[in-house]
């Protein structure tokens, strides 16, 4: 698109407050880097329409920098649908259908990845959804990522970081009701952690509260098209999560002197019980026999690419939910 449709419609759009919020973040943001909204001309308009000061989504404030003498310079100031780079001018006006809470953990991933992997992938997760959905018109807002998750089966692993089922059942007790106090009924909980079990507080809270509790273990919404995208199979630190955190926080990956990751070939052992490794019956997994440094799939085959795709079907498929989820009335029958 050239530049000077890109203007008439900026233009065109400040009649409809809606219409202009979507159109400028999406522009706005794609022009950043640009250096396009750097003129004078366009942050003087922005001024003189209305609702985008009202939405507050955005904020174009001329300012002096060294480097750039006297150009006003573009600034994304808040963005709505992210409480934590919100502020009170922009929430207080701001009406939100859904809240989605991402919840993390503190542990080790193998040699070579972070031990807030899990936190920084329901962060960054809940930013590309949220930010997808709000785009496409929903009135959704991302909260604070939890850090801490349950650690009980890691526990000889140091500072794994546990919080027991019956402190996370009393975390999300009390952050569903501040929500409900803000009228807000449709929440889903972002898991990133597969030692957090959800299941059994969606049953507790949901006989309990006027909310409506969705619950979303990520790692499990591409089950039925895993290996179109990667090679090995995923447990704990292997290629996926290695292939996401190599595209969205590389710094934090470890590897030699040769480019090679830092992490064994996450080979677990096999319980003495047939029942067991067949799955008839299960356990929760003491992580330190059955790994040999906490990693449990090959991260060996991980690529950042492989990771952006993975994020291209996350956001596909969970902003689609969460835009149908914010337009959806709640009635006798929801969510049916
Ligand atoms: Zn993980």
């Amino acid at each position: 698109m050239t530049r000077a449709i890109e203007l008439s419609f900026l233009i065109w759009f400040g009649v409809c407050d809606k219409a202009w919020v979507t159109l400028a973040e999406r522009l706005l943001i794609r022009n950043l880097e640009r250096d396009f909204f750097r003129t004078p001309v366009l942050c003087f308009l922005s001024f003189l329409i209305p609702p985008f000061a009202k939405a507050g989504n955005l904020a174009i404030i001329p300012r002096c920098t060294c480097a750039n003498s006297l150009k006003p310079t573009l600034v994304v100031m808040t963005q709505p649908w992210n409480l934590a780079q919100s502020n009170y001018s922009v929430v207080k006006d701001h009406h939100y259908e859904v809240a989605v809470l991402p919840f993390g953990a503190t542990e080790p991933h193998n040699l070579h990845l972070p031990y807030s992997t899990d936190t920084l992938e329901a962060t960054i997760i809940g930013e590309h959804i949220c930010r997808a959905a709000h785009l496409k018109g929903a009135e959704v807002v991302l909260l604070p990522a939890i850090p801490y998750g349950t650690e009980t089966n890691m526990r000889e692993f140091p500072l794994a970081m546990n919080l027991n089922p019956s402190t996370m059942t009393m975390i999300v007790a009390d952050l569903l009701e501040t929500l409900v106090h803000n009228e807000i009924y449709k929440i889903v909980l972002l898991n990133s952690h597969g030692g957090n079990a959800f299941k059994p507080i969606l049953r507790e809270l949901s006989a309990e509260s006027e909310a409506h509790l969705f619950l979303c273990d990520w790692y499990q919404t591409i089950d039925d098209i895993y290996y179109d995208i990667f090679d090995k199979g995923e447990d704990h630190a292997g290629e996926m999560e290695t292939s996401f955190a190599l595209a969205y926080f590389p710094d934090l990956v470890a590897t030699d002197a040769n480019g090679k990751l830092r992490a064994d070939d996450g080979e677990v052992r096999a319980s003495r019980f047939r029942a067991l490794n067949e799955g008839w019956i299960s356990i929760t997994r003491p992580w330190h026999l059955l790994t040999k440094n906490s990693g449990a799939a090959d991260p060996h085959w991980a690529t950042a690419e492989k990771g952006v795709k993975l994020m291209d079907v996350l956001m596909d498929r969970l902003s689609e939910f969460l835009v149908e989820l914010s337009q959806s009335q709640i009635d006798d029958e929801f969510p049916y």
